[in-house]
């Protein structure tokens, strides 16, 4: 099958009167070969169902209609929703293999076809929320790599105690192990972003916990990194009442009261929602 080009797509763009717009972070691949090394980076196979959130135009598409038994892509933008099995039935001899569903990510809750892979250049501006969105509402999603802004890429694979860690790398950490695995030259794009971005790995692991505790596991996450220059007693003092209430729950959990939330791995916080819950704390 035949990849987009560049002068391919800018036909495109200018047949549907495309104007890329920055609010939905349209920077569309121009390079077949970045698709297809992003594809093998994903260790795409013949079982997988493969799950792309932004399609666009296709490039990374028509890359993983070449090797996945079925693709399933969520596009917001109803003009390239439309367009994509245009597209993919003049390149590919796969487009029964292709479902386009045109809706914005973040409100999917179902897809037809249970995903097993993610692989997808995401849209810029929501790409944690996209990531976390489709790691919790499909556990069928086993691993995948994305194309992110740089910085988001260093902050989801961040290690506790560095400038980077933060929500994203906890949250993330709940559901997957992420790994840098590349990055990508600005010259790829078109228009050309400015901004960098890598790609990202992830390999789902098995959760720390149910969803239920997962839900008071992100709340203190979210506490500790509101104030994220105070000690963690302050910081989950104003979460859940009093420094007082914070420190016991801490000390219980055996973490030190002092220390900041970006001292902490998801099992300190595993350890502190199970403490709330041994001292039948309420908040
Ligand atoms: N995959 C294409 C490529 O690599 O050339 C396009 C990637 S472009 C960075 C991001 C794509 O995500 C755009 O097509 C944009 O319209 C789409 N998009 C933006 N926000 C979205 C959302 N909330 N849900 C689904 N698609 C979205």
């Amino acid at each position: 099958m035949s990849l987009l080009g560049a002068a391919e797509i800018r036909v495109l763009a200018a047949e549907l009167d495309l104007k890329p717009a920055k609010s939905l972070g349209q920077n569309f691949v121009i390079d077949g070969n970045i698709c297809r090394k992003i594809v093998r980076l994903a260790q795409v196979s013949s079982d997988d169902v493969a799950l792309e959130i932004g399609p666009g135009l296709g490039s990374l598409t028509l890359a993983l209609l070449d090797e996945a038994a079925a693709v399933v892509a969520v596009e917001i933008d109803q003009r390239l929703a439309r367009q994509l099995p245009i597209t993919v039935a003049a390149h590919s001899l796969r487009k029964e293999n292709l479902t386009v569903i045109n809706e914005d990510a973040l409100h999917i809750s179902y897809l037809p076809q249970a995903p097993t892979v993610m692989v997808a250049n995401l849209p810029y501006n929501v790409s944690v929320p996209v990531l976390l969105h489709f790691l919790e509402r499909f556990p069928t999603l086993r691993s995948g790599v994305v194309m992110v802004q740089a910085e988001v890429a260093d902050r989801l694979i961040a290690r506790p105690g560095t400038k980077d860690y933060g929500i994203p790398s906890v949250k993330a950490a709940w559901w997957a192990q992420m790994s840098h695995v590349g990055a990508v030259s600005r010259s790829v794009f078109w228009p050309a972003p400015n901004v960098d971005s890598k790609l990202v790995g992830f390999v789902r692991r098995q959760t720390p916990g149910d969803d239920a505790m997962r839900r008071v596991v992100f709340a203190a996450i979210d506490a500790a990194f509101a104030q994220r220059r105070k000690m963690l007693r302050s910081a989950l003092g104003s979460w859940l009442g009093s420094s007082a209430i914070a420190e016991s729950v801490l000390v219980k959990a055996g973490i030190d009261p002092k220390l900041r939330g970006e001292a902490l791995e998801i099992e300190d916080y595993c350890a502190i929602a199970n403490a709330l819950r041994d001292l039948a704390i309420e908040f």
